[in-house]
């Protein structure tokens, strides 16, 4: 009995180690109505710009990313009225919401495709999933997901532990970190979408400098945990001309018939 427990100990362990980073126990099904809920939360609890400059800004650059991403997902891009909340995301199954309060960091459409190139990078690449897999997530979201319960079923813990596992507020308010690896992958594959896109990747470095001076008296928890916006901005900057270089004779797949 005592070896088994051992030999389970050290399964946990060997589970737990950042080696299994890209492991992921949930597939785009379990995680489809989940998404769906969170959205509504967040939509719920902040409301929605319906229409607008800003408001065509973003469906512009969303419609473009959505492209550059060429992922089948249920596309859609809400703009949150959240003046006080410098933040955006992108759930799993392509439900971006960008945040009024993050426009005056992003200035113009170059940088917000930035922004929505890393967040839709992270769902392309499974992030969500492989978060609740590391045990990221509370005990008490894994105990609700496992009972099968729906996002206004649980209680607040588990209910912040599972919208915050998929991606909401990751990037500012940070309850729960994305790790540096994948950080790291999403400004990869998110610069690239801005660039198929059509955007100006010299944006992307210069976004995250704003985003370090965010920092002052109310440092954000994001800057503290993030690698520094300072040693972004230099990894963005020397990895442009080559991405420019590879993406150079990107086309779009030719889309399925309706
Ligand atoms: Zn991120």
């Amino acid at each position: 009995m005592a070896s088994f427990l051992r030999t389970l100990s050290l399964l946990v362990l060997a589970l737990a180690s950042s080696a299994c980073a890209n492991l992921n126990f949930y597939s785009d099904e379990d995680l489809e109505p989940l998404s769906a809920q969170a959205y509504e939360e967040a939509t719920k609890e902040h409301g929605v710009v319906p229409s607008g400059k800003d408001y065509e800004m973003v469906q512009e650059v969303a419609r473009r990313i959505a492209m550059a991403a060429d992922e089948d997902f249920h596309w859609e891009a809400r703009l949150l009225k959240a003046d006080d909340v410098p933040n955006a995301f992108c759930l799993p199954n392509g439900r971006i919401a960008i945040y009024t309060g993050i426009l005056p960091l992003t200035k113009n459409p170059d940088g917000l495709a930035v922004v929505m190139g890393h967040e839709v990078a992270h769902a392309v690449l499974r992030h969500g999933g492989k978060r609740m897999t590391q045990g990221l997530l509370t005990g008490a979201g894994l105990a609700a997901i496992e009972a099968g319960l729906g996002i206004a079923e649980m209680n607040n813990e588990a209910k912040n532990g599972v919208m915050a596992a998929l991606g909401m507020g990751a990037e500012v308010t940070l309850t729960l970190p994305f790790s540096r690896g994948h950080e790291s992958e999403a400004d990869e594959l998110g610069l690239r979408y801005a660039i198929r896109a059509g955007y100006n990747p010299n944006e992307a470095p210069l976004l995250w400098e704003r985003m370090a001076q965010l920092g002052g008296s109310g440092t954000p928890e994001w800057l503290s945990t993030h690698p520094s916006s300072e040693r972004r901005a230099a990894e963005l900057r020397a990895m442009i001309p080559r991405l420019q270089e590879e993406e150079k004779n990107w086309k779009p797949k030719a889309k399925k018939a309706p």
